[in-house]
This record gives C-alpha cells, structure tokens and sequence, in this order.
C-alpha cells in the first residue's frame, strides 16, 4: 500500500487518499498524512542525495506513484552577492523560473499528474492567473492527459506555453473567481481531476519540496529567513510544512526559520488581515501582479499561522514599487523574475529598514516566476474567449 493517507484538518478523519473535494464526515479540507515511522526506516540524507534532480528526489514524502517527471523540481539556490551587500545580510536566491513553464507551479502540476495517472482521471482542469494553467498543460501532456483551463481574460498571463502543450484554454470575461465558479459547474458534470479541488491536496504538497531542496543546498542547515510572494497562501503553508517535517523525518535540526510572506497592496487580504490582526475578508484583486491576484486566499489562515508562529511577518508593498524592486533584483543579480519576484524583495527591503531582519543573517528570497515567457510561436495562440456563464461554456465543452 501507499504510505500515505487522507486526513481532515477539522475533524481529523483518515481517509484513503482519493481525489476527493473535501471531509466526507464534516467536509472541512484536507490534508496528505504520511507513515512516519515508514519515513524515517527509508530516507536519510544519503538516499536523497542519490535521488533524482527533480521534485521526486523527496518521493517518499509525497504523494503519488514518482514516475511522472517534466523538469520540475531542484531549482538552483544562488548566492546574490552584489545584493547581499547592498542589504547587509548573506542572500540566496530560489530560482523557480528555472522550472519547465518558468514557475514553481511546475512542482504542483507534476505531484497533481502523478496523482491522476494513480487513479485514472484521463482530464485535468484548473483556473489559473497564468502560471498554474501553463503547468498544467505541460504536465498533462507529459502525461497524456487532456488539460482545460480557465483563466480571466485580460488579467492573466495565460497564453502560449498552454496552448502549444495542447490544452483547451478558455479566456473567461470575468474574474479568476469567475473562473472558480464555472470550474464547480463542470465539478457536478465531469469526472476530472480538479488540480485546485479534488487534486489539490496532493498538487498542494509539491511546493514543500522548495523548502526540502534550499535546506538541502545550504548543506542541511537552515537559514534564518526566508521571504516569499503570497496568493492563496499555499506556497508559505507549504514552507513550514516541509521545514517542519524535514525535523520529523531526521534530515535536518536546529530552529526554524522565520518565514516573511508578501502581498502587492492591491491584492493584499492575507496581508491586510495579519496587520489588523483579524479574520481574512474577500476582496476584489485590482494589482498589475497577475500572478497574485487572488481574492479568495484558500490556505490564507495556515499562510498566517507559519508566518506567526516562526515569527516572522506579512508585508504590504505599493503597487507603483512593485516594478523598481523588480527592476532592482534584475539590476543586482542578473535575475529577471515576474513582479511577484519584485513583491518579494520588497518586503526583504521593508524587514531589513525594519530590523526584523538583521545585518548578517542568512536569508532566502523564493523568486516564484521567471519575468519573461515564451511567445515563440508561429501562429496566433488558440484561446477561447466566453462570458463567465456556465451554459456557454458547456456549449463548447459540447455538453448541451
Ligand atoms: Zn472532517
């Protein structure tokens, strides 16, 4: 059998691990369990040394079979030296952009492929601002999946990479909530793997593998800080996870990194709720941060909880900074990344004026997202623009 299982974050029911959308006894969300015991008899820092250089080099703490490999995973961690002295700390930069579709989102579509492939879900769909959609596609060929995809139509960056990999792309005139709801129309119809429902429990566990590979590459020690960009909040949940776990399963010791999470200020509802100290509200986006502009943040309250509890902090960065801290990244280490890359070394900026982090520390900033994508193609980029109704959609779907 697996070693691994389902289990509710509410009422702690185990599950077998299925996609399932949530709890079958209370429908609270849940989570992948893992053997410990099964973990610690197997893994040791050997055994992930001689592993593969993609996300499956830390198979046994994932979900999934471990066959399915498009590149992702084992992104290079590089020392900014110019940056370092600028700010005064020792600074590491996660080069994500280094996965196959030029974000982290690879490491999620991957585990969310695999899972699929285990439980033979032949069509993968997801709503996406950009990055997740262009993952998915890519995965899902590798796999041999079908992929849809559903992205707001001018306020993402969707295009080319997904299309060219072969999935249907909707360009939805609406939000990425819009998205979200057609997807829970085509949820009741169609048997799919949902990679941000059924699937994401298993898709979720992907992006701990950041925290496993920069622990790994700073010679199993962990650094002081780490600073991240912040949407749903999966990515800073699933760093203090794999931090966490890393302890449990005896690679790594010593106190846990404080863990810094950023949000532009136009999309900032995690953010917003962390300073005021209160429960987060919904907003609506309105940021030029495509990759952040998310409303309804699934994981904002774990996103919250690891930021406090490692006591780090959650930043705000003005949207008409956003560009100069992008810009300044490129201009000191030669890294072009994504605006959500600019978020990220705003709020490294904010905590060093601050003194949250201190001169000399050791620090990693996570670059989510490569600046630049591919639009090497030859022919115009086959999208399908619908209104966010869910009847004209399963006309095209030709669902009637
Ligand atoms: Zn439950």
């Amino acid at each position: 059998m697996s070693g691994y299982a389902l289990r509710c974050r509410v009422c702690e029911e185990v599950a077998p691990p299925e996609p399932v959308d949530a709890c079958r006894r209370c429908d609270g969300p849940t989570d992948v369990a893992y053997d410990w015991e099964r973990v610690r008899r197997t893994v040791s820092r050997e055994t992930v040394a001689a592993g593969p250089r993609s996300v499956w080099r830390y198979a046994p703490l994932l979900p999934g079979a471990a066959r399915l490999d498009v590149g992702a995973g084992w992104t290079p961690l590089v020392r900014a030296g110019r940056l370092s002295s600028l700010l005064g700390v020792e600074l590491f930069l996660k080069l994500e952009g280094a996965n196959p579709t030029l974000s982290f989102k690879d490491r999620l579509a991957t585990i969310a492929a695999q899972v699929a492939l285990d439980h033979g879900v032949t069509t993968l769909c997801c709503s996406s601002t950009g990055n997740l959609g262009d993952a998915v596609a890519a995965a899902a060929a590798a796999a041999g999946l079908e992929a849809i995809v559903l992205a707001p139509a001018g306020e993402s960056a969707i295009g080319s990479t997904a299309a060219a990999a072969g999935a249907r792309v909707f360009a939805v005139r609406g939000t990425y909530d819009d998205c979200r709801r057609l997807q829970g129309a085509l949820r009741e119809l169609f048997p799919w793997g949902f990679v941000d429902g059924n699937l994401h429990p298993y898709a979720a566990e992907g992006a701990k593998t950041i925290s496993f590979e920069l622990v790994e590459q700073l010679d199993w020690r962990q650094p002081d800080a780490i600073v991240c960009p912040a949407a749903s909040g999966t990515l800073l949940a699933k760093l203090a996870q794999g931090l966490a776990e890393l302890e449990t399963a005896g690679l790594s010791a010593g106190p846990l990194p404080r863990l810094f999470g950023a949000q532009p200020a136009g999309a900032s509802p995690i953010a917003s709720a962390y300073a005021d100290d209160r429960n987060i509200s919904r907003i609506r986006p309105a940021t030029h941060v495509h990759s952040l502009a998310i409303g309804d943040p699934a994981y904002g309250e774990l996103a919250i909880g690891a930021v406090r509890s490692t006591g780090g902090r959650f930043v705000t960065v003005d949207e008409d900074e956003i560009s100069r801290f992008t810009d300044l990244l490129a201009e000191s280490t030669g890294v072009f990344a994504d605006c959500a890359g600019g978020v990220a070394l705003g709020a490294l900026v904010d905590a060093v004026a601050s003194g949250a982090i201190e001169h000399g520390e050791r620090v990693v900033l996570v670059v989510t997202g490569a600046g630049i994508k591919p639009h090497g193609h030859d022919r115009p980029v086959a999208v399908e623009e619908i209104d966010p109704h869910v009847d004209e959609l399963l006309a095209r779907l030709g669902v009637s």
